[in-house]
């Protein structure tokens, strides 16, 4: 399978396409790329040392609500297993709240 970006996702669906199955939310995680309703932030960028606003404001997860930007580079910068963590959690939080979003357009 192997789809995919958020966009294919929504995409696919549209095509009929229900099943879906890939490491790329959880990788991407891992490596500090996150998908968020603004686009993707790689947070591993030094812009946001300082930002203190949430890692996705239209995002209700648990990591968006508690932790700014700037934390969640400094744990990635710092080579922290929980920046794995939270990375992955808001990833995949965004990947069901987008299919969600799908389920409730059909
Ligand atoms: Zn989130």
């Amino acid at each position: 399978m192997g789809v995919g970006t958020p966009e294919e996702i929504v995409e696919y669906s549209k095509l009929g396409i229900d099943m879906m199955d890939c490491v790329l939310p959880t990788r991407a995680a891992r490596h500090g790329l996150l998908f968020t309703s603004e686009g993707k932030i790689s947070i591993k960028q030094a812009r946001y040392a300082g930002d203190e606003n949430p890692l996705d404001p239209s995002c209700s997860c648990q990591v968006c609500r508690r932790y700014p930007r700037a934390y969640l580079r400094h744990l990635y910068a710092s080579n922290e297993v929980l920046a794995q963590v939270l990375n992955t959690i808001h990833n995949l939080s965004y990947y069901l709240d987008t299919m969600r979003r799908v389920r409730h357009s059909i």
